[in-house]
């Protein structure tokens, strides 16, 4: 007998829209088990190769079917040590999913939304796996703690050395703690998660800047750090260069995002920063990052939120799920339009103009190359929040000349290994902005080649 998808319960959009609490809610145990049965079992499990980290999907879901739910974590747990994080925002549609032989004649089955329950049960009923980890006194630093610090520590640290995360924020966890909003992804899932390493052993430095507050030199030769790893992302806004992007309103989403996130501007004047938006905003992007800056505004209480995209809707690079929500939310889309210029009174933004475009030849990309057509469109607006991709934040590679990186300031690497011995790099700061289980994968795989690297190196 053919079982549908089973649909994850959400808060409704009109009540969703006005507060921060998580919108999907989450499987309960006879909804997850209900999703299990519909898994093939494949002999060749397509979604594992899918998989950045190759989580046995089938193994932990075949548990799930059997109510063994402590041990579709531990085998998850093998691979990810993130799972409530990971099920919550991979773009599973474009991975595991989109692998899934039942995809081919009806929907795939839901493994981001099993991953999440099982990471969530063992939350809840803190479940703790004790690694047995053999001491060999040897000093590595990652810096960073995003997904690919992370993973790369957790991996270094299972192999028994002392793992030492530096980060230059307040708080840890990078994208995950002050990018991606808690309507997402509740920060106290992210602290949970994040705490694992902890209990691992791996210890967590925060408010240092490596580049500024120790530089890579010192790290290896004064801190006798036998390897670094570079998981510091790419936190740096690219701008539209247009006239007018400087007025009062008009915030990168990076900003505009850690406001809220991080110093929970939502909660304005509890909270001491600010974030002013006025009613009607635009939002310049159509990705996740602009997804979850044009959600946030209306949530900050915003009447009208759209978001200004040069292509059309099916050229969209944000995740499917968010998208949906989006519309739901009553974000409206204007699409084939290209911001040309702000204009302003007494340094306020007041408007935005757009070139209509429309859609020529395939580019590299695959999708249809946005064509200006000389035709505009103007619109009244009291801010604009710009989200069209970031790169690297130059402040490593300044303090580090021997750095290669490319012409957009990524890390260059072979195998994770950098331009300076001993130092390797993975994640957002080689690929450019990317997804969080592309960084943990890389997280992973670097951590092998540095091991490699000391073992060989060994006096
Ligand atoms: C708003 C937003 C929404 C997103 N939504 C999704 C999503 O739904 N699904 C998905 O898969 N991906 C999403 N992404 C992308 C994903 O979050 C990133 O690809 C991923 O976090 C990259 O991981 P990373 O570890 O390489 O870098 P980051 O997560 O950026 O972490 C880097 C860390 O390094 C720290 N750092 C930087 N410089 C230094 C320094 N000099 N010294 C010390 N520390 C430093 C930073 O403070 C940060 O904590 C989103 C990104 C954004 C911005």
């Amino acid at each position: 007998m053919k079982i549908d998808r089973v649909k994850m319960p959400v808060q409704e959009p009109n009540i969703r829209n006005c507060n921060f609490n998580e919108v999907a809610l989450g499987l309960d145990l006879q909804l997850a088990k209900i999703e299990a049965s519909r898994c093939l079992d494949c002999k060749n499990p397509r979604c594992v190769k899918e998989c950045p980290v190759n989580i046995d999907i089938p193994a932990f879901i075949k548990s799930i079917k059997e109510e063994n739910i402590e041990e579709a974590y531990f085998t998850i747990y093998k691979s990810n040590i993130l799972p409530s994080i990971c099920g919550r925002v991979c773009p599973q549609e474009k991975q595991c999913e989109g692998a899934c032989i039942l995809g081919i004649k009806s929907e795939p089955v839901s493994i981001g939304a099993l991953e999440r329950f099982v990471g969530d049960y063992a939350i809840t009923n803190n479940l703790k796996i004790e690694e047995c980890i053999i001491e060999n006194n040897i000093k590595v630093a990652i810096v960073g703690s995003g997904p690919a610090g992370i993973a790369c520590a957790v991996s270094l640290r299972r192999l028994g050395y002392t793992v030492d995360i530096y980060e230059a924020l307040h708080e840890f966890g990078g994208v995950l703690q002050y990018g991606i909003p808690e309507f997402r992804l509740p920060k106290s899932i992210v602290s949970t998660e994040i705490n694992k390493a902890k209990t691992m052993g791996v210890n967590f430095f925060k408010n240092i800047i490596i580049g500024k507050s120790i530089t890579i030199n010192q790290l290896l030769n004064e801190y006798n750090y036998k390897s670094i790893f570079l998981g510091n992302g790419a936190g740096l806004p690219k701008s539209l260069g247009l006239k007018g992007e400087n007025l009062t309103g008009i915030y990168f989403a990076n900003e505009f995002l850690t406001r809220v996130n991080l110093m929970k501007a939502n909660q304005f004047p509890e909270a001491p920063t600010p974030v002013r938006i006025g009613q009607n905003v635009a939002i310049v992007g159509g990705g996740n990052v602009a997804m979850d800056a044009a959600r946030t505004a209306k949530r900050l209480g915003a009447k009208n939120v759209f978001v200004l995209y040069r292509r059309d809707m099916n050229a969209l690079p944000a995740r499917l799920e968010e998208v949906h929500h989006a519309i739901e939310e009553e974000i409206d889309f204007r699409l084939l339009l290209n911001p040309v210029e702000f204009i302003g009174e007494n340094y306020q933004v007041k408007q935005v103009k757009c070139e209509i475009m429309e859609l020529g030849e395939k580019d590299a990309s695959g999708r249809r190359r946005p064509m200006p057509t000389n035709k505009f469109k103007t619109f009244d607006i009291d801010s604009c929040v710009i989200s069209i991709g970031q790169s690297p934040n130059p402040i490593i590679k300044k303090a580090t000349p021997n750095l290669e990186v490319d012409n957009r300031g990524r890390v260059i690497v072979n195998d994770y290994q950098t331009s300076i011995p001993g130092v390797f790099a993975g994640g957002d700061v080689v690929t450019g902005a990317a997804t969080v289980i592309l960084a943990m994968g890389a997280g992973k795989d670097a951590a092998i080649q540095m091991d490699k690297y000391i073992q060989t190196n060994k006096d």
